[in-house]
């Protein structure tokens, strides 16, 4: 994915509407490229900071940015664990039948 794609991903990130593969992408993008992440930034202060300016709320915005890519660490992180455990499954049944073949053979 190239820097434009990940740009005008960014509005979707901010409200939450990125999953699943879209939200890796994005993440690793993020992570290794230091414009988009500055981009991701600038839209997040501007969005954030007139929500802030509206409820009188004004706290670290930054530290704010930091942990919903947090989150989406965090979701990602969970995400690849299903899979995980559903490819472990996935070996079990296949294991657990070889089995029962051998079984049905022997017997
Ligand atoms: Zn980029």
């Amino acid at each position: 994915m190239d820097c434009k794609e990940i740009n005008k991903m960014i509005p979707a990130f901010l409200n939450k509407e990125l999953s699943g593969r879209e939200l890796d992408d994005f993440m690793e993008h993020i992570s290794k490229c230091p414009e988009c992440k500055e981009e991701l930034s600038i839209q997040f202060l501007v969005l954030e900071g007139m929500v802030s300016l509206q409820d009188g709320n004004t706290f670290d915005l930054r530290k704010r940015l930091d942990k919903q890519l947090d989150e989406a660490r965090r979701k990602i992180r969970i995400r690849k664990g299903v899979h995980f455990f559903v490819y472990g499954l996935e070996i079990l049944a296949i294991i657990t039948m070889i089995i029962i073949i051998v079984l049905i053979m022997v017997l």
